[in-house]
C-alpha cells in the first residue's frame, strides 16, 4: 500500500517551481471536468516522483519528479490551473 496524502503536501514541491504556495489554485481535470483546489487532490509521494490524482475520477493529473537538482512536471489529465 502506498502512502496517500492530501494536496497540502504539494505546497513545498510546487513552490520550488512556481515560487508560491499553489495549494489554493484551482486545477481542472480534462477527464471528468472536476475543478478543485490543488489542496483537495490525492498525493502519492512514494512513486518514482510524486503522483497527483484527481479527487473526482482518480486519474493522474500530473507528476513531479526531482532529478539533478531540477523538478520536472509531467502533465496527465490536468487541463488548466487557475490562481
Ligand atoms: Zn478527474
Amino acid at each position: 500500500m502506498s502512502t496517500r496524502l492530501d494536496g497540502n503536501a504539494l505546497a513545498g514541491p510546487m513552490s520550488e517551481i512556481f515560487g508560491r504556495d499553489m495549494t489554493a489554485v484551482i486545477g481542472r481535470c480534462r477527464n471528468c471536468g472536476d475543478a478543485s483546489e490543488l489542496a483537495r487532490t490525492m498525493v502519492y509521494p512514494d512513486a518514482p516522483g510524486i503522483v497527483v490524482r484527481c479527487p473526482g475520477c482518480r486519474e493522474v493529473l500530473f507528476t513531479l519528479v526531482h532529478a539533478r537538482g531540477r523538478t520536472l512536471i509531467g502533465f496527465g489529465t490536468i487541463a488548466g490551473l487557475q490562481g
